[in-house]
């Protein structure tokens, strides 16, 4: 067992070291940021610990971003609703704004992992880690998401670029996720049965300028189905996605679920979505 001895502000454990600060700041987390080289973002935890525990990352500094005032929070935004990074998914599934304006985020949110999980995962550490079985990256491209960072403004359409590759710059801040308000939208998932993360996830959203599909777990990142959002462009009905096939060559192939039956997998999402709809 690990032996440790603690020191104000310092935690030094024989399997790890590092200094562990906790700002009360976006400013002050962006200066310890920019002084020490290898430090990394603390969020709730719950990607990053079990990441140290395995040797994969070794920060010479952990910024918990826990105490930051700012990035907590969910405001009505108008034509959009903005969810601080740090508002875990317990809070956006019980948010009463967001199961008034965004009631299929609300349930995307609700069906993350376990309620542990729920109460310690973030928003704003589930899209910078972009885990590509991840929940949110469905709606955030249905939902015409804005992410917003410490630097500038990233549509939802640029920030999903590879496997956990974002077009994040290193040390970039998430602040906040803006959600656009659709006009009807829904969320339909195939569960990993242990985790409960997303081996295929699709969301519809119906906006004034059309339709929106996204689509998590089924690629290295999520990705929008445009063939899928003309034909429902076209005519609003789950029986038009019939003959739509997804190409597998692009799709993962894991231990999980080959990528044809994940290609498979995508068409079933989008209509239980669609049905769900009404459509
Ligand atoms: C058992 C289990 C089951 C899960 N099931 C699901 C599931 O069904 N669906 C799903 O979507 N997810 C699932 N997750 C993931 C979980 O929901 C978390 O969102 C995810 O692990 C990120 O955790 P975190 O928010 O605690 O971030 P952390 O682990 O603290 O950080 C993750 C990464 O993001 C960086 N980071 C954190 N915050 C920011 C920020 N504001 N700006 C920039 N970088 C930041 C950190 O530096 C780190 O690299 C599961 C996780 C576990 C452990």
């Amino acid at each position: 067992m690990a032996r440790h001895s603690r020191s104000p502000g310092r935690l030094r454990l024989t399997m790890y070291e590092f200094d562990y600060h906790r700002p009360a700041s976006i400013a002050g987390a962006r200066e310890l940021l920019d002084e020490r080289d290898d430090a990394m973002l603390l969020a709730g935890g719950m990607t990053l610990l079990p990441t140290l525990k395995l040797r994969l990352a070794h920060p010479s500094d952990l910024v918990d971003l826990g105490s930051i005032d700012a990035l907590k929070g969910i405001a009505d935004a108008g034509s959009a609703v903005e969810i601080g990074a740090m508002a875990c998914h317990a809070e956006v599934a019980s948010s009463e704004l967001v199961r008034s304006a965004i009631p299929a985020l609300a349930r995307l949110a609700g069906r993350i992992g376990d309620p542990q999980v729920r109460n310690r995962g973030t928003l704003g550490g589930s899209i910078a880690n972009s885990d590509p079985a991840s929940d949110y990256p469905a709606a955030v491209l249905a939902l015409k998401a804005v992410i917003k960072t410490d630097r500038r403004e990233i549509a939802a359409d640029d920030y999903y670029l590879g496997m956990f590759e974002t077009a994040l710059e290193p040390k970039e801040i998430v602040q906040s996720v803006r959600f656009t308000r659709p006009r009807r939208a829904a969320y339909a998932k195939f569960p990993n049965p242990a985790s409960r993360y997303a081996v295929v996830g699709v969301m519809v959203a119906e906006h004034a300028d059309g339709i929106r599909v996204g689509v998590t777990g089924a690629g290295p990142c999520g990705f929008r189905e445009k063939a899928f959002e003309d034909a429902l462009n076209a005519t609003f009905a789950a029986a038009v996605l019939d003959d739509l096939l997804i190409e597998p060559g692009n799709l993962l192939d894991d231990l999980h679920a080959t990528s044809e039956y994940r290609a498979h997998l995508t068409g079933v999402m989008a209509r239980r979505a669609v049905k769900s709809l009404g459509g």
